[in-house]
């Protein structure tokens, strides 16, 4: 596989949790639609920046390409093999090239567990490495991630917030994978451990070719980090395009009020913009509106929205992409 080569293809994914009622006799009532219906890729070297409030369906998203959770329809391929219909043994080989980095790692480390065995648990769990040799690669991603490899035997409430997530992607590097979801790596640290925390899962995309899906719920987290980024809101995505064009140039008025509420490191701009206030909450997922997701609180909303569902179409321009799903642009 060569760089520019997709190295995940979603298609139309769709996650939904059924809700039931009844004690004995379990009936399905409705459906949580948490992702319904989105389409991106991401090549080979990319990180591609998901975003969009809490409840929008992101994680979702990318456990559903993991598989940890398995999507109600649609397609994920990883290097063109499709992985919803893999099983068993299969999918678990597959697993070990795709990892996840979780949002808190206070919660998501055992706190029963020397550093030692949280990163060299996937070594032993896929029969990788044992014994000595186990505890040499644990050191040798310890140094990989900036900690100290004689740390082995220590437990994670001896360490920082984020000392812990280096921890959490060492563990995630054990087993060489080609692709990483982040889950907000980073949003339950203080902001001046971010730079650092980002800078590194940088260094670590360019020495050992990995892909991301970074995922996070504000835009100025994820500017720096992303050569394309996604917008998402209530379970569908209504934005893609390179970060410089979604950030000069956003088409989707969800993105619009969202970049509204970046802060810019400029006074004087500061000052003069202004800031666009959504109003009213976000719809519930089990009933979302009919026609556009984003109807019912879009300041520009015209009847038709209320109506059709806005078509995904692609309207960049001299050979750029830049995809938006807004009745606006048809
Ligand atoms: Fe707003 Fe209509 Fe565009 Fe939806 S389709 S974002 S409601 S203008």
């Amino acid at each position: 596989m060569t760089e520019n080569e997709n190295l995940i293809e979603v298609s139309d994914l769709k996650m939904y949790f059924p809700i039931t009622k009844g004690v004995i006799f379990q009936k399905k009532v409705a459906d949580v639609k948490a992702v319904d219906g989105v389409s991106f890729t991401i090549k080979k070297g990319e990180t591609l920046g998901l975003v969009g409030e809490s409840g929008c369906g992101k994680s979702t998203t990318g456990r559903a390409i993991l598989q940890l959770y398995r999507p109600t329809a649609g397609s994920v391929k990883f290097k063109d093999v499709e992985l919803t219909e893999l099983k068993g043994e299969k999918l678990r080989h597959m697993r070990r090239n795709m990892q996840m980095i979780f949002q808190d790692p206070y919660a998501s480390l055992n706190p029963r567990m020397t550093v030692g065995g949280i990163v060299g648990e996937p070594l032993e769990v896929h029969n990788i490495a044992k014994g000595r040799e186990k505890r040499e690669r644990v050191q040798e991603l310890l140094r990989v991630v900036g900690l100290n490899p004689y740390f082995v035997n220590r437990y994670p409430h001896e360490f920082s917030g984020g000392q812990r997530q280096r921890i959490g992607v060492a563990r995630s590097l054990a087993l060489n994978p080609d692709f990483i979801v982040c889950d907000e790596p980073i949003s339950a640290l203080d902001v001046s451990i971010q730079a650092q925390i980002v800078n590194m899962l940088e260094d670590l995309q360019q020495e050992f070719g990995l892909t991301y899906l970074f995922i996070a719920h504000d835009l100025s987290m994820v500017r720096h980090i992303s050569d394309r980024i996604a917008v998402m809101y209530l379970g569908k995505i209504v934005e893609i395009t390179d970060h410089n064009t979604l950030y000069e140039d956003p088409k989707h008025p969800y993105t619009q009020a969202l970049l509204s509420a970046v802060p810019i490191p400029d006074p004087v701009i500061e000052d003069q913009r202004q800031r666009i206030i959504l109003a009213g909450d976000v719809p519930s997922p089990i009933d979302p509106p009919p026609g556009c997701n984003f109807s019912t609180r879009c300041p520009r909303v015209m009847d038709i929205c209320k109506e059709v569902d806005p078509t995904w179409q692609d309207i960049g321009e001299n050979g750029e992409e830049h995809w938006v799903a807004c009745h606006l642009y048809e």
